[in-house]
């Protein structure tokens, strides 16, 4: 299982692109803007897509996509979330106002779009590869997800700030091999970190400590500008060695 990262910045400019990752090729996790790189026959391929929540930031790329390419695909592309998630984009996305219900077009019987609610803790098997969605604690219904894959596990926290079920599926997954976990705001921005719920360096330092020695870190969602800051305030908060999640990067499992 590959997992190429589209985009992991908290935002966009100079080539910065937000939450996306590329499961092998047909598997999209998260639909930020990362996705508008990928050629038209490479979208075409995506059969399935899973979402953390519901923010823009997240599903920009979705819309786009379907209209781009759904005519061309022999069947429906199916989007997988929790079904809080799923009925925040029935209501506000996919309504006609700001764009077509694609789960009716061309028809309700074979629509381009398939909806599959997925319940947190039930692991999803897509081929040989596993998808489990995890608790996360966002301003919005969220989750993480853990992905197995032949050759160990990657887990994702999504949006989120200090909440225990991420660190307990941590040290559940006795085969993880990757840890990708956001840290959005410097410490001097802790107080909208709070509002916004997002992790700051001083919140994941503290987490972290409950990490086992192993996996590796790797840190994603960081505030356009605020890239250096961040990655310094966590390497003085914490002994545990972790790394900007690189756009382009890949990680196996
Ligand atoms: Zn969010
Ligand atoms: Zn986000």
């Amino acid at each position: 299982m590959r997992i190429e990262v589209l985009g992991c910045s908290g935002g966009i400019g100079d080539g910065r692109h937000t939450t996306s990752f590329l499961v092998d090729d047909d598997i999209l996790l998260d639909a930020g803007s990362g996705v508008t790189q990928l050629s038209r026959q490479a979208l075409a391929r995506i059969d399935h897509v899973l979402l953390t929540h519901s923010h823009l930031d997240h599903i920009l790329s979705l819309p786009l996509l379907l209209d781009s390419v759904a005519g061309e695909r022999a069947h429906p592309l199916t989007l997988h979330a929790i079904p809080e998630v799923l009925e925040i984009l029935k209501d506000h996305l996919f309504n006609w106002r700001i764009w077509p219900d694609f789960s009716r077009i061309p028809s309700a019987e074979a629509p381009f779009l398939r909806y599959a609610p997925l319940a947190v803790g039930q692991p999803l098997r897509l081929g040989a590869r596993e998808f489990t969605a995890i608790e996360a604690h966002h301003v919005v219904p969220a989750t993480g997800y853990l992905l197995r894959g032949g050759a160990g596990s990657l887990l994702f926290s999504g949006d989120t700030d200090s909440h225990d079920a991420l660190w307990e599926a941590a040290a559940r997954a006795e085969d993880l091999r990757h840890l990708v976990v956001e840290c959005s705001f410097e410490n001097a921005q802790a107080n909208i970190a709070h509002a916004a719920r997002h992790y700051h360096p001083a919140s994941l330092a503290a987490d972290l400590a409950r990490l086992r020695p192993g996996p590796e870190v790797w840190i994603s969602h960081l505030k356009p500008g605020g890239e250096a800051g961040i990655l310094a305030e966590l390497a003085a908060a914490t002994t545990r060695p972790v790394e900007a999640l690189r756009q382009g990067q890949a990680l196996e499992i």
